[in-house]
C-alpha cells in the first residue's frame, strides 16, 4: 500500500557504500568519485523496470546526472493511472496531518 512513497536505495557501485537514494548516489559519486574511470553498470537502471539492465556506462556519472538527476519515481507516476495517482496523494496527505 505504500509502495508508491517507497524511497529505493542504492549501493554505490565504486566503494560499496549503501543506502544512497537517486539523488545520494548521484552527489555521492560527483563527490568522491569524479574521476574514478572504473566502468560500472548502473545500479539505478538495473533495478528499474524500463532501465536497462545491461547498460554499461564509461562514463557513469555523466550518466547519473543525465538520467539520475530526478527521482525515477516521479517519472514513474506519470505512467500511473490518475486513480493511482489520486491514492498517492492522498496517501500523502494523510502522512503530512500526522
Ligand atoms: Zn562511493
Ligand atoms: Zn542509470
Amino acid at each position: 500500500m505504500d509502495e508508491c512513497l517507497t524511497v529505493r536505495t542504492f549501493v554505490c557501485l565504486y566503494c560499496q557504500e549503501d543506502g544512497l537514494d537517486e539523488l545520494d548516489l548521484r552527489d555521492h559519486c560527483n563527490e568522491h568519485h569524479a574521476s574514478d574511470s572504473k566502468h560500472v553498470v548502473c545500479a539505478v537502471c538495473v533495478q528499474t523496470p524500463n532501465g536497462d539492465p545491461q547498460y554499461y556506462s564509461c562514463n557513469f556519472i555523466g550518466h547519473l546526472n543525465l538520467r539520475h538527476c530526478y527521482y525515477l519515481d516521479d517519472i514513474t507516476n506519470l505512467n500511473q493511472t490518475d486513480e493511482m495517482n489520486i491514492q498517492c496523494a492522498i496517501l500523502a496527505s494523510y502522512r503530512d496531518n500526522y
